[in-house]
């Protein structure tokens, strides 16, 4: 599968909704399929942007915009940090720095069933899993076709089970194989009911769009690739004062050769983070999925800093005081979750746990019990 694609499923996968910098997207997605789907307007533009990513994570971090501070120029926009003695430059922007775009899935929904194949009709949500849809129905044989977006908080085994019961025969599409166990996969494979089926095996990014192709023959095989050394050379002062927090709870300086054994290492850990080498406006991390094998991730610079100082922490954190100038923190928190997360029994996860009240979706901690994490991270980044 090419990146580009993988990186359009991982969005269907991790939080469709949240609108993203463009630049960001572009980066994530190529240019080519970032403007194939502005074209099948499955990705719409969201309102412009009052922020702007920072490269580093001080308090004040991130940017905010302060709009047409220069009226007459080519880029009237500029981005300050709020951090007070910030390294992160002032930045001028022009207006497309600042244009948003998220999903539509309601057009991603109908632009499958295109893909697919299958009759138009209205799509409708599973009535218990707001992230299952009713897609349409196959004739031959006779079964309801189901998109599972993104990784519930339940078993998978046991949501099959439950939408088998209340659809019937079942063919259900998932974006990528990334969440299934093996074990999930092999039972669930061609001419199982329901039969599991990953859209990244179908679908190919041509010269003329997307393109749907048939069945891939024998079970699909779950992705799960050794995480690759940073392809970025390090900055010369990346590892100045950096420090690795591990799970001993201890924090250690960084030294080069520090760093290099724990990023060759990295596969062998729980969670890994690593927001001290980057690859231009990526970090790399990942967890230990439930089949035991490494699932790499790519966060973005907000998502990394993010996840890093909510490690740091050690304490519950109010999600809103981690971003505090944004909106969206549970949506934004659940996109970071996806990708350094594991889920945990029926409600549970693995390692970023709710505080108090979890109705309002807005404390969270740490806490790994006992698993091996590994944080690499710079001294700017605070708690
Ligand atoms: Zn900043």
């Amino acid at each position: 599968m090419r990146p580009p694609l993988d990186a359009f499923l991982a969005l269907l996968q991790d939080g469709p909704e949240v609108p993203q910098h463009r630049g960001v997207l572009k980066e994530s997605l190529g240019s080519e399929i970032l403007e194939l789907l502005e074209r099948e307007e499955l990705l719409i533009e969201g309102e412009p942007s009052d922020w702007y990513p920072c490269p580093s994570s001080r308090d004040g971090c991130p940017r905010v915009v302060q709009r047409d501070l220069h009226r007459d120029d080519e880029l009237p926009h500029a981005a300050m940090c709020g951090s007070p003695g910030s390294e992160c430059p002032t930045l001028r922007l022009g207006s497309d720095d600042l244009r948003t775009a998220g999903l539509s899935l309601a057009r991603v929904h109908e632009f499958l069933q295109r893909l697919i194949g299958l009759p138009t009709e209205p799509v409708t949500p599973d009535p218990a899993f707001d992230y299952v849809f009713r897609i349409g129905k196959e004739r031959q044989p006779d079964r309801t076709v189901l998109l599972y977006e993104r990784s519930g908080t339940g078993t998978l085994a046991a949501e099959l089970v439950e939408l088998r019961r209340r659809h019937g025969a079942a063919l259900i599409y998932m974006p990528t194989p990334t969440w299934v166990s093996p074990a999930v996969a092999r039972a669930h494979g061609p001419g199982a009911d329901p039969e599991l089926s990953f859209l990244s095996e179908r679908i190919s990014f041509t010269r003329t769009g997307l393109a749907w192709s048939a069945a891939p023959g024998g079970a699909p095989q779950p992705t799960a690739v050794a995480p690759k050394a940073p392809r970025a050379a390090l900055a010369p002062d990346a590892l100045a004062g950096a420090f690795c927090l591990a799970f001993d709870g201890e924090v250690r300086p960084l030294s080069e050769d520090g760093y290099r054994a724990a990023v060759t290492s990295a596969g062998e850990k729980d969670l890994f983070l690593d927001l001290v080498g980057r690859s231009s406006t990526q970090y790399d991390g990942g967890v230990r999925g439930k089949d035991g094998k490494f699932i790499p991730a790519k966060l973005s610079l907000a998502e990394g800093a993010f996840a890093g100082r909510l490690i740091l922490s050690q304490e519950p954190r109010l999600l809103s005081s981690l971003r505090p100038q944004k909106k969206w923190h549970y949506k934004f928190f659940q996109r970071v979750r996806g990708k350094l997360d594991v889920p945990d029994g029926r409600y549970g996860w693995t390692f970023f746990h709710p505080v108090g009240d979890s109705r309002t979706e807005e404390t969270y901690m740490f806490r790994p019990g006992g698993r091996k994490f590994l944080l690499l991270y710079p001294k700017e980044l605070k708690p």
